[in-house]
């Protein structure tokens, strides 16, 4: 048993503990465990490697964690990885600002290893601010993606569901972002508001009239294959089959009707490009019209379009617009707001262009069906699953013309258009460097040129769960968790559910928990333009991580956003000095006998007192709940309860009323309270474990009976309840606490001596008084019924204001004949005749009452008595 320091100094301890739980192997998952009912994997999200682990990362993880670390603490056997995300566009373009040079300028290999280098750079720091947050993820299961080891897993997910005739490569119009140079799926593209120009245009009827069409992007009249009206609009009832000439350029379109034009839209007419959107790719398909492709891969006008070909399509704009007005078909322009789609990692506004790329199909069904056998956490993020997977309207793209990725395992022979795609042998397979060693099933040809489009990143992050459970050595069971940020609902958890269905015909997870956001301090989004974010290391290193994670924990139920408050870390730090000091106190009066209270046996002590059997029939009962709050991953209701809890019923209430035990109890009396306070600090210190866990350790490793780390023990189970203990003990510790605030009001000391107590508590006959005694420092005797408190007038308080102006210069003798008399009498006068009269100098003088108030004071028996009251309980202390 070794006392604690004297100060609580949270940097230097948790720097000790970092280091001592990453040498111990504190949180590796035993793999040779299969008992599958303790077992408790996470599905951790592999971030992307910015450099740099946010506030908001910080959220999903914190509630992982705690989650990781209760579960540990009630056995189970628990998995904690941690992957790294890493392909993607964002490392590609910086290595390319970074290393000055194109990525076209280097080979694939190169620019590759660029990549892997930056990439290492960017997990060292993150890595580092998860070890000061103190995460337990096992580091022996860590895993990137841009390993072959990962990648060739994705590979293989690739192929299998190609064999489950999942994948398919066809030429379709897909989402384009024409500055990353690459197709990008419907969940990459995010709808941004911007101000446009809609411009009413006139085309010439071909042997009939003009008409007028309104449309946002002039500059795809080269595009144009038709237009359109609602076929109810009667300004259009007999024009429909009618044909026009395209304005400057030529080509002739016909007027088709069609229930989805917006008639309340401009004219009412609209044209029909391939492709200003998904609408003209509908009505493309639908109506079998012809394909005019003028939009290249790099944004601009194809050459091939005359006069304007090569302009970027802004320029395009203006200048075809000029065009119009100059001929005269440009009727009007006017402002007007729009939502277009844009890329969601760089804003550029998408363009929907017909290419030919690799598909995986989207059985929205088969995705809601699995997502329905999943505990959503909170339940209504199933909602925003089931919204976005009912407005699916394509299949996932899963293509890209880059670079830093997985690459799509598949060579087309040189001869004829087959495709090979990888069989499981021939992976990991980097088609673009071997070609596979067959012939062509078609043409027999050998032939083989390797598929240069590489994979969506999220085909590598969507297998992660896979990845956790063992798959594919090991048979698949859904994992226990998934934790993540609800704006990644329609991409990480749509993908992963559309996978794991499709692979395993399983769901991925038994639960899902969601997180929302970490706004500023002024409630909104944080923003480093508007002065409001936060970044973890600066509140760790100001307080501590153990209280940055119990502001976390107590910003909110998970699923809602919560705003930072540092009033919440300031207030998470006194209780964690608090907790510190009363660990401090217990470590000079227990020993090593004072352990394995007998609460253990689900019995108590026998010389346990009230105040004993109190604390642990309480803190049996708080363990309970507070299990229940973390089973249903209400952080912030469990954490608050064990706060509670250790501040108010362990630190100010039973620590106080065993002092007198511990300093000069009986032997066995003074045993009993070191059992029952090394017993419930023990338990405490285990239940704020996974919200605080370096002051935890730190503090279980000084009480005796205690060995290895707190992370490593058992949830308390105290197999103890005394409800009438728990009845008299808060009583016990009611009085005590009014009896303290009394002393302080009256500006008593706290040990300061007092003549007596009586108790009056209701409905409780007996009440265990030693500790109770020796707290108020005073002899305390339980009493029965009501006590027997009257008010006597004890002064007189004259109104000077009242009694100046009436008696002039006999005021001072008024007010001197009042303070002279019986205040019983003065008393009397005011409840009985309204008035009081005073005798002055024999002559009889009259007062209204309410010029005097009279000076009262309780008395027992005719002794001073204060009277306090402490809950259902009367309490008299004589001084
Ligand atoms: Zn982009
Ligand atoms: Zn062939």
């Amino acid at each position: 048993m070794t006392e604690l320091s004297e100060t609580y100094d949270p940097e230097a301890l948790e720097a000790k503990w970092r280091e001592e739980w990453h040498e111990s192997d504190l949180y590796r998952y035993d793999d040779d465990n299969d008992d599958t009912d303790t077992q408790y994997v996470i599905d951790t999200p592999p971030p992307y490697p910015t450099g740099d682990f946010h506030i908001g990362n910080a959220l999903g993880w914190c509630y992982m964690d705690f989650a990781a670390r209760y579960h540990r603490l009630q056995g189970e056997n628990v998995s904690f990885p941690q992957g790294w995300d890493c392909h993607g566009l964002p490392t590609e373009v910086k290595v390319e600002e970074n290393q000055d040079i194109r990525r076209t300028e280097v080979s694939r290999e190169e620019f590759r290893e660029l990549c892997i280098e930056h990439t290492e750079g960017q997990i060292d720091a993150m890595k580092e601010t998860m070890g000061r947050l103190g995460f337990s993820q096992d580091w022996s299961q860590e895993y990137r993606t841009m390993d072959s080891e990962y990648w060739g897993k994705t590979q293989r997910s690739f192929v299998e569901m190609a064999e489950k005739g999942y994948v398919h490569r066809d030429e379709h119009p897909v989402n384009w972002c024409p500055r990353c140079e690459t197709a990008i799926a419907d969940a990459e593209v995010e709808n941004i508001d911007t101000e446009g120009t809609l411009s009413t245009v006139r085309f010439s009827g071909v042997d009939n009239d003009d008409i007028e069409i309104a449309t946002t992007r002039p500059e795809l009249l080269a595009a144009c294959v038709g237009m359109a009206v609602d076929p109810d609009d009667e300004r259009y009832a007999d024009r429909v089959g009618d044909t026009f000439e395209v304005p400057l350029f030529g080509q002739e379109v016909e007027l088709i009707a069609d229930e989805e034009v917006d008639g309340d839209f401009g004219t009412g007419a609209v044209m029909i490009c391939t492709f200003g959107d998904k609408q003209d790719v509908d009505w493309w398909a639908e109506y079998d019209l012809d394909l005019r492709p003028v939009v290249t891969e790099d944004g601009r006008l194809a050459e091939d379009v005359p006069e304007f070909g090569g302009l970027a399509i802004d320029e395009a704009k203006a200048k075809i617009s000029t065009a119009l007005q100059k001929e005269g078909y440009l009727q009007d322009e006017e402002p007007i707001e729009q939502s277009v789609g844009a890329c969601w990692r760089c804003d550029t506004p998408i363009e929907i262009l017909s290419k030919e790329q690799w598909f995986v199909r989207v059985d929205r069904e088969e995705i809601l069906g699995k997502a329905q056998e999943i505990d959503w956490i909170p339940e209504h993020m199933y909602g925003r699953l089931e919204e976005w997977t009912e407005g699916m309207e394509w299949d996932w793209v899963i293509s890209r013309q880059r670079v830093f990725a997985t690459p799509i395992p598949a060579w087309s022979c040189d001869e004829c258009d087959h495709w090979h795609i990888a069989t499981l042998d021939e992976l990991p397979a980097e088609p673009t460097e071997d070609d596979p060693d067959i012939e062509c099933p078609d043409c027999g040809a050998d032939a083989w040129t390797g598929e240069t489009d590489v994979m969506d990143t999220w085909m590598d992050s969507s297998i992660s769960a896979l990845h956790a459970a063992g798959w594919p050595d090991a048979e698949f069971t859904p994992v226990q968790l998934r934790e993540q940020g609800h704006e990644i609902i329609r991409t990480w958890a749509f993908y992963t559910i559309l996978r794991t269905a499709a692979l395993e015909g399983e769901k991925p997870w038994d639960e899902a928990l969601i997180n929302g956001m970490v706004l500023g301090t002024d409630g909104n989004k944080m923003s480093k333009s508007k002065d409001n974010s936060v970044a973890p290391e600066e509140v760790v290193k100001e307080h501590s991580a153990d209280a940055f994670r119990q502001a976390m924990a107590l910003g909110g139920q998970p699923g809602s956003d919560i705003q930072f408050q540092p009033k919440e870390v300031t207030s998470a730090s006194r209780f964690l000095t608090k907790l510190w000091n009363i660990t401090r106190f217990a470590s000079q009066h227990l020993d090593a006998e004072s352990g394995g209270s007998a609460a253990d046996d689900g019995a108590f002590d026998e010389a346990a007192t009230d105040a004993d059997r109190w604390i642990l029939s309480r803190c049996a009962r708080v363990a309970d709940e507070v299990a229940a709050d973390m089973d249903e991953y209400r952080f912030d209701r469990a954490l608050r309860k064990v706060r509670e809890f250790v501040w108010h019923d362990l630190a100010d209430d039973y620590v106080e009323l065993i002092k007198g035990r511990l300093y000069e109890g009986d032997p066995a009396e003074r045993d009993a309270a070191r059992h029952a306070l090394s017993t419930t600090l023990s338990a405490s210190l285990r239940l704020l474990a996974p919200f605080s866990p370096f002051l935890a350790e730190e503090a279980y490793h000084h009480l005796p009976d205690t060995s290895g780390s707190v992370h490593a023990a058992a949830w308390p189970a105290l197999d103890i309840a005394d409800d009438a203990a728990e009845a008299r003990g808060e009583r016990i510790a009611a009085v005590a606490s009014a009896v303290r605030a009394w002393k302080s009001d009256e500006g008593m000391a706290l040990n300061a001596d007092l003549d007596r107590i009586e108790v009056y508590a209701d409905g409780i006959a007996e009440l265990d008084t030693g500790d109770l005694s020796a707290t108020v420092n005073a002899p305390v005797t339980v009493e029965t019924g009501e006590p027997d408190v009257e008010m006597v007038a004890v002064g007189v308080d004259p109104d000077h204001s009242t009694i100046g102006p009436e008696f002039r210069d006999q005021a001072g003798a008024v007010v001197g004949a009042l303070e002279a008399a019986d205040p019983a009498t003065i008393e009397r006068q005011k409840r009985e005749d309204g008035r009081i009269e005073i005798d002055l100098d024999g002559e009889t003088v009259t007062l209204d009452g309410d010029a005097v108030a009279v000076e009262r004071e309780q008395r027992v028996a005719g002794e001073e008595v204060a009277v306090l009251d402490a809950e259902d309980t009367t309490v008299l202390v004589f001084p």
